[in-house]
């Protein structure tokens, strides 16, 4: 059994849970340990001992640390990829990817260790200065999603770090093999016992843990806006400091004089690729009239090229849903989509592989309007709806009428509708020709409206949520 690891060694947990692959059911790929709340509590009190100390640790120290486990992670990033898409069913190549983009994270902010600012204003009174300065916040519960099993993790604990604070890392459920490997590096990496801990368990036991406890200053949660709502309001209930990056409902807009194979692209790749599983995914294809009929011939002879299968295997294009009941939740919004009415144009049937596994045929609805509950409520599976517009202010429109705010897309040649869409999109991230879906690592992710609650993460814009400010006066 994979151990939690708490104030600097690895412990069993109460319990274990299987860790099973979607692309092969009978492939268990390990056993991991399960916290309860008073392992959790244990880990917490490790964090908060070891806190104050490391608030004032050198600089250096945790530069050549991150940089260790980025290094560790990029030497290693076709293992750890493999055993992410084994165990979250993104294919492999994408999964190589996403352990190569966390360990450029922790490159990343190594760098930013020694890059941290203050400021220094005169006073208006006399013989006074004013130092603005940037402290670690100080014990962080960090509480990850599936879908990112090993980047999300990766860009929330590194800035975590590297302004000084101590780690209390749950990830989700589904995907601890990943971030026990991660766990297993950082381990490695020489930090002092008690700065980084992972505790493995259930949201309801371990996460409940942190966001109970007052020697947690911060929480940094991505997941589904009903936990982030819940874990909202736990935190604030204490104010403790609170993060929290949710779902979308992403429109790619097409424009009649849009180049159609770059947008065909970016629909197919924005809407289906990591099984469609991704916060950032073009859940809404708002396609104006005169390209729709060729946009959707297109885009159907696209998904039919596409190869669906065991995410490990040579070739794969789009691996398995995640699990049982992602799947029946996907299944369960293409019975909804055809039940109000629109037509499903494409895919959506559930498929048989040499292995038992998740797989699910990529759904392009048609005909959908921006009301239907298909076009509305995150599915987080590989199922897309045209919903037709009149002219790019209707579509602007349809695009903004969304409860969520995440990433907005436009495919257009005109230099004053990309122009005026990157202004007017109700958005954290707009992309204009490129799919919605692919942020770098160096540069803020997040969303508005209800995506999204805080600072945002990544890029030196993490420093905003990971470290407090302090205003010092001094008289001479
Ligand atoms: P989820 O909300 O089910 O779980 C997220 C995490 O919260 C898990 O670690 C889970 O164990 C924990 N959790 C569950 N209940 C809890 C509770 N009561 N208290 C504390 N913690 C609890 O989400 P998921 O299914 O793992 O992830 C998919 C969702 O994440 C989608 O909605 C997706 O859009 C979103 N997401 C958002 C972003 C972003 O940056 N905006 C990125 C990736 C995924």
């Amino acid at each position: 059994m994979k151990q939690n690891y708490i104030n600097g060694a690895w412990v069993d947990g109460v319990s274990a849970s299987a860790n099973i692959n979607p692309s092969d059911t009978s492939d268990i790929i390990g056993y991991y340990a399960q916290a309860d709340a008073q392992q959790a509590g244990l880990a917490i009190a490790a964090a908060a001992a070891a806190a104050p100390a490391w608030a004032l640790s050198n600089i250096q120290l945790r530069a050549d640390a991150l940089d260790k486990i980025g290094s560790e992670i990029l030497a290693r990033k076709e293992e750890l990829g493999t055993l992410l898409s084994r165990e979250e069913g993104k294919t492999r190549p994408e999964g190589i990817g996403e352990a190569a983009r966390a360990g450029a994270i922790f490159k990343f902010f190594a760098q930013e260790c020694l890059r941290l600012r203050g400021d220094k204003l005169a006073s208006v009174r006399p013989n006074l200065d004013v130092e603005i300065s940037r402290e670690p916040v100080g014990v962080v519960g960090i509480i990850a999603p599936w879908n990112f099993p090993i980047a999300i993790p990766a860009w929330k604990i590194a800035p975590a770090l590297a302004y000084g604070n101590c780690v209390l890392f749950k990830p989700a459920e589904l995907v601890p093999g990943s971030a026990w490997a991660l766990a297993d590096i950082i381990s490695r990496a020489g930090l002092p016992p008690g700065v980084f801990n992972l505790v493995m368990g259930r949201g309801s036991v371990v996460g409940q843990a942190f966001l109970g406890d007052r020697r947690v200053n911060a929480i940094s949660f991505t997941g589904s806006a009903a936990t982030g709502a819940k874990v909202a309001q736990a935190a604030i209930a204490r104010m403790a400091k609170v993060q929290i990056e949710m779902g979308g409902k992403n429109p790619l807009v097409v424009l009649n004089d849009a180049d159609l194979a770059g947008a065909v692209n970016c629909a197919v790749q924005g809407s289906f690729y990591s099984t469609g599983q991704r916060c950032t995914a073009s859940s809404r294809l708002i396609v104006e009239t005169g390209i729709y009929p060729a946009f959707v011939a297109a885009v159907r002879e696209k998904l039919a090229a596409l190869n669906i299968g065991d995410a490990l295997a040579a070739g794969t294009d789009i691996g398995p849903v995640v699990d049982a009941s992602q799947l029946e939740q996907d299944l369960g919004y293409i019975q909804i989509g055809r039940d109000e009415g629109a037509t499903l144009a494409f895919g959506g049937e559930r498929l048989q592989r040499a292995t038992d596994g998740y797989y699910l045929r990529p759904a392009l609805f048609t005909d959908c309007s921006n009301d239907m509950r298909i076009s509305r409520e995150e599915i987080f599976g590989p199922v897309a709806c045209v919903i037709p517009a009149d002219n790019y202010e209707h579509a602007l429109a349809l695009a903004n009428d969304s409860e969520f705010g995440l990433s907005s897309g436009i495919c257009t040649s005109s230099l004053k509708h990309a122009t005026h869409f990157k202004r007017a999109a109700q958005a954290g991230m707009v992309m204009v020709n490129v799919p919605t879906a692919g942020v770098d690592y160096h540069v803020p992710f997040g969303g508005s409206k209800g995506s999204s609650y805080g600072a945002r993460e990544q890029g030196s814009y993490a420093a905003e949520f990971f470290t407090t400010v302090k205003t010092a006066y001094c008289g001479v």
